[in-house]
């Protein structure tokens, strides 16, 4: 086997108040991923149930605020492409539309409205509105990006999420260089295909379906799994083999990579996930050397208090903790697994 899945167990004991001060042992799973070289610390103790999803706080603070992504008030108040680079202002297919981001990070930064809807809940999107998004992306990177090397598609749901407006958007980025997750996955990549010779996310795609503890299943042109070292409490992985990116796939395959989200987003609503992250990372050009990988992952706050799942670990450390295995969510999942 090509992969290294290290896994150490590190057990602590103490006398223990929730249960009579008796001597308690308890044992943390210190994972390091061989395909990203991630590192998590699965904890072997999980929070009972995150409870419903909740987003009318949100939805309270929304009143009455003129929305920018509201269908007539896009026209007037959205970012528009210059004339020379987009004659209409904006691009748009379906219900998606594409316009500058306002508030920009980068050369190439861009926002997509996704449904004319206002408030979409995470059940509620379906294949053709995320399938519109993603076609909409691509057309972004040919027509305003042509030189750059790296793209993604990216989701902030909600408030919890990073998200600025409750109306759904995607917000899309392309550069000729990767961001620092995507350079170490290239590296990565490049580093397995010199020493075996063999495409690492095929290979990796390959050792996961056989092992089955972290498979979902395939759909369209990717292969869905739990990452062995997440990085948050619920993380779902999608990976294509064989050097794709979102720039070659058939409209069909795009549809099928919109049906693999939605799933998810419906299973994250009835476990109460109601902010996720988004990022579908792609190359732009013929032998960038990128895989094709997408990420959908939790932004929740654990009850009562509504402690934020993302701490000093992961912000100051670049490790995450988790509560959830990704053996145990991936058995989950893959019971709803179907449209
Ligand atoms: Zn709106």
């Amino acid at each position: 086997m090509s992969f290294k899945f290290i896994q150490t167990p590190r057990k602590t004991a103490f006398l223990n108040p929730f249960d009579q001060f008796k001597p308690t042992e308890v044992e943390v799973d210190l994972r390091f991923d061989p395909l990203t070289g991630d590192r998590s610390r699965i904890l072997s103790f999980r929070f009972k149930t995150l409870g419903k999803m909740d987003h009318s706080l949100y939805l309270e603070r929304d009143k009455g605020r003129p929305c920018p992504f509201c269908p007539g008030n896009l026209e007037k108040m959205g970012a528009r492409f210059l004339p020379e680079d987009v004659a209409e202002g904006f691009l748009s297919r379906g219900e998606a539309v594409c316009f500058p981001n306002a508030f920009p990070y980068g050369a190439h930064t861009y926002v997509i409205r996704l449904t004319k809807r206002h408030y979409v809940r995470p059940s509620q999107f379906t294949p053709a509105q995320v399938a519109d998004g993603l076609l909409l992306a691509r057309e972004a990177f040919k027509r305003l990006a042509p030189e750059d090397t790296y793209g993604s598609v990216n989701w902030n749901y909600m408030m919890p999420a990073g998200g600025g407006q409750v109306h759904p958007h995607f917000q899309i980025v392309s550069s000729k260089r990767a961001t620092h997750f995507e350079e170490v996955l290239l590296r990565r990549a490049k580093n397995y295909a010199t020493r075996h010779g063999q495409d690492m996310a095929a290979a990796y795609v390959e050792h996961e379906q056989a092992d089955g503890s972290r498979w979902v299943g395939r759909l369209g042109p990717l292969a869905w799994m739990a990452p062995f070292a997440p990085r948050a409490i619920y993380d779902l992985m999608a990976l294509s083999p064989g050097g794709k990116s979102l720039m070659d796939l058939t409209p069909k395959q795009v549809e099928g990579v919109a049906r693999g989200i939605c799933r998810v987003l419906k299973y994250f609503e009835a476990q109460g996930v109601g902010s996720h992250n988004m990022a579908l990372h792609t190359s732009l050009k013929p032998g960038a050397g990128l895989p094709l990988m997408l990420r959908l992952v939790s932004r929740v706050q654990i009850p009562i208090m509504g402690i934020d799942e993302i701490n000093y670990f992961e912000k100051l450390h670049d490790e995450t903790v988790c509560f959830l295995s990704p053996e145990e969510m991936a058995r989950d999942l893959k019971k709803v697994w179907r449209d």
